[in-house]
């Protein structure tokens, strides 16, 4: 499979997808604006509160082309940071206290300069954060000791793994993909992650295979442990689960599956008003793989900057202009704040 840019697909434009995300439906009225929603619960503009996460893009290249990925990433996928906006996130880390730096892709470990990038953040003394796919760990003997790298570096893991079974993780993201992300999930238990006592963390990532909500985190959370332990003596800390939201590939799917607008309503019935109070782009700031910033990695995607008041670019990152932003929103915000909420670090309501 290819990625919907090599296809040339009108889903790789993002002024296509937002058109879409725009556009009146068919049957009947719109659905209503997001905006509107914060507005109407006195969180218009909204606004950050504190920036507690700095959210690095490295890239779109990826070993895998799984059918929902917001990124549209995969082999074909050439666009990868440089070390020197690397260098430039390293200067805006080190001109502010933020404690938490959020690694992600693509696959962000096929970026050559990964493994200095971590080892000069873990110098600065961050909590590192990898959104590992697993199978990266199989797909090439030169990242066979990543294990053993992330241990160094104290990084807490974070990988997808939309289900304990083989027939719906292959589905959703290539034939194999499960068989190998077993094994990677017994490479990181054997060096010590997701062990008790060990405070290595070992988060994985569910987010349903079709146009439905995600189940209760902590009761998913319990059958995966049961499963995975049962099935194949693996051990984690905690579940995200996360709600697939309509952009990219998987706006794509909704709408060749005739699913959007059934999708969209859920989404727009289950608005809650904590959830939307909690959004993850409240304590985070997202940069590209080009050094742009945004206000989340959706965000990114569908290429909407931060509103041009603020520092658009890492060289300028200021942090008191960046908390001082108004937040760019859209109608896949909608995937934020359906039901308990949805984040990188799943539900955002308890
Ligand atoms: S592993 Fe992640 S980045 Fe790569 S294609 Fe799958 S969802 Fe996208
Ligand atoms: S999609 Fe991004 S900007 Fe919109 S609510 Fe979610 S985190 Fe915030």
């Amino acid at each position: 499979m290819k990625s919907l840019a090599a296809q040339n697909s009108p889903f790789a434009d993002t002024a296509f997808q937002l058109d879409v995300l725009m556009q009146p439906q068919q049957q009947g009225t719109a659905f209503p604006m997001f905006g509107q929603r914060l507005l109407d619960h006195g969180l218009l503009p909204l606004k950050p509160t504190q920036i507690s996460i700095l959210q690095i893009n490295v890239g779109k290249m990826c070993n895998q082309v799984c059918k929902h990925c917001h990124v549209d990433a995969g082999p074909d996928r050439k666009e990868i940071m440089t070390r020197e906006t690397m260098q430039l996130c390293l200067d805006a880390l080190a001109q502010t206290d933020i404690p938490v730096v959020d690694l992600t892709g693509g696959a962000p470990e096929m970026n050559p300069y990964f493994r200095w990038f971590v080892e000069e953040i873990s110098k600065l003394g961050r909590q590192i954060i990898v959104r590992c796919n697993l199978t990266i760990i199989l797909a090439n003997k030169k990242y066979h000791d990543l294990p053993e790298f992330f241990k160094q570096h104290r990084v807490q893991v974070v990988s997808s793994l939309p289900y304990f079974t083989a027939s719906r993780t292959d589905t959703q993201r290539g034939d194999g993909v499960f068989d190998k992300s077993i094994k990677a999930l017994q490479m990181l238990n054997a060096v010590g992650y997701g062990q008790e006592g060990s405070g290595l963390m070992l988060d994985l990532v569910y987010n349903p295979a079709g146009s439905f909500l995600p189940g209760n985190q902590k009761a998913l959370e319990g059958e995966f442990k049961r499963r995975l332990k049962q099935g194949y003596d693996i051990t984690f800390n905690n579940l995200f689960a996360i709600t697939n939201l309509p952009i990219s590939r998987y706006l794509d799917y909704l709408i060749s599956t005739g699913n959007y607008e059934p999708y969209m309503e859920k989404l727009v019935n289950a608005f809650n008003p904590a959830a939307a109070a909690n959004v993850m782009c409240r304590n985070t700031v997202s940069v590209g793989w080009e050094g742009s910033l945004y206000d989340c990695d959706f965000n990114q995607m569908l290429e909407l900057p931060v509103e041009s008041r603020a520092p658009r670019h890492i060289r300028d990152f200021h942090l008191e202009a960046l908390t001082a932003r108004n937040i760019v929103i859209n109608q896949h915000c909608y995937g934020c704040t359906a039901g308990a909420g949805s984040s990188c670090g799943g539900e955002t309501v308890s």
